[in-house]
């Protein structure tokens, strides 16, 4: 055991230093020093974050897709696991975004300098086109723009095509997860110097903002978390009570060893083991969970597509932009995508927001703003996450007809 202080304190602290440097600069009058000299810090951190977001999303979703080859096998459990997932995740981000637009509309939301002030949002281009556009015409271009849409059209086809070459793309199924276990290590690393990141942007941001920001940091997280409660409340007592006849009180009293897991561990991944022990005592079928509760744990993060509707939100108005009705439905569809595309480990959907940024053209280096309270929203997102899974291990028992 060594004695190094874990992630989530060197944040803490990163955070309080940073905030005390920004408050001493912001009363001192001398917020160049912070721009000048600490932002930039910040900037290769956001950097790496953007750096690494293609990979990720490439290799995840063809690993994905490569380890649904016993779906086939599960069929008709994997065509109820994945449509129950998608729903749910899509209900997700639009509880997200009404709760991020009524913060929004109540001007709880901040607007940030006038320089980005003259950003212009893109227009909504009509949903033909956009339909044509996620259709790459150059791999290489779609990695380049990094855009993202393309980049997971790319995926779905290589990883099917993979699938369905059987034997002879052996190589290839090694190569990619091989290569995604190394961009996996490199993902840690990078959200291993988090620390950095968030003195040098805490401190330059309340050093040129005041400490106006710090009230705004609140409140987006009080309404990431009225989305994860709303949607617990509505969406998995509906499902334990239409589709199982289960009491929710009994599903959340069941679950609940697993969410607390979930919510001090911030991984989806390494809850697994308690998940499975709730999903059994609530009578899920083994043979569905083992297969429900690790691909759910990949790709099924309702908490994730919440609070990526949310800063979405959030960070579109500190950059001035205004988002369309268009837009919110772009928003809809990428971030269950990039919820898709999350890994179930800490701080992972805070990468992935980089890709729902990038579709909408709001800089990613907005993400500065949010990256010191990561952890807070990654807490009940995971725990949001993992109780989804739970109730679609259940859900898909009943389903099956194999409830005992
Ligand atoms: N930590 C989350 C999970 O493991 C993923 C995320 O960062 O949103 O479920």
């Amino acid at each position: 055991m060594n004695n190094k202080m874990s992630l989530p304190m060197q944040i803490l602290i990163a955070l309080v230093v940073g905030i005390a440097v920004g408050l001493v600069c912001y009363f001192g009058g001398f917020a160049d020093i912070t721009t000048n000299y600490l932002k930039p810090f910040g900037d290769i951190f956001v950097n790496l974050l953007k750096f690494i977001v293609v990979p990720v999303v490439l290799l995840s979703m063809i690993d994905g897709i490569i380890s649904m080859n016993d779906m086939r096998k599960v069929g008709s459990v994997g065509v109820k696991t994945v449509v129950y997932f998608l729903c749910t995740t899509a209900i997700a981000c639009v509880i997200g975004l009404v709760f991020a637009n009524i913060f929004n509309s109540a001007g709880l939301f901040p607007v940030l300098d006038a320089a980005s002030a003259e950003y212009e949002a893109k227009e909504f281009s009509g949903f033909m086109s956009t339909l044509v556009a996620i259709f790459p015409t150059n791999m290489w271009k779609s990695f380049t723009d990094a855009n993202m849409l393309q980049v997971i059209v790319i995926a779905l086809f290589l990883g099917g095509s993979i699938l369905a070459a059987g034997e002879r793309a052996k190589l290839c199924r090694d190569f990619v997860s091989s290569a995604y276990a190394v961009i996996e290590q490199l993902m840690s690393f990078i959200i291993s110097l988090a620390p950095i990141g968030v003195f040098t942007y805490m401190a330059w941001v309340v050093a040129t903002q005041g400490s106006e920001i710090l009230v705004s940091l609140l409140l987006v997280i009080v309404c990431a978390y009225l989305g994860y409660i709303v949607h617990a409340v509505l969406v998995y007592s509906l499902s334990a009570k239409i589709f199982v006849g289960m009491n929710p009180v009994k599903f959340f009293k069941g679950a609940f060893a697993a969410m607390i897991f979930a919510f001090t561990s911030t991984s989806s991944a390494a809850t697994l083991p308690v998940s499975k022990e709730c999903a059994a005592e609530l009578g899920a079928e083994d043979d569905i969970a083992s297969f429900v509760l690790p691909l759910g744990s990949t790709i099924n993060m309702d908490g994730t597509a919440i609070y990526q509707c949310v800063a979405t939100v959030f960070l579109a108005s500190c950059a001035n932009i205004h988002l369309t009705i268009g837009q919110m439905i772009v928003v809809v569809v990428t971030a269950t995508l990039a919820s898709i595309g999350t890994a179930g480990v800490s701080g992972a959907g805070m990468i992935m927001l980089a890709m729902v940024l990038e579709a909408l053209g709001i800089p990613v280096a907005y993400i500065g703003l949010i990256v010191a309270v990561d952890r807070i929203f990654d807490m009940g997102r995971t725990c949001l996450n993992v109780t989804g899974d739970i109730a679609c291990s259940v859900c898909v028992t009943k389903w099956e007809g194999k409830k005992k």
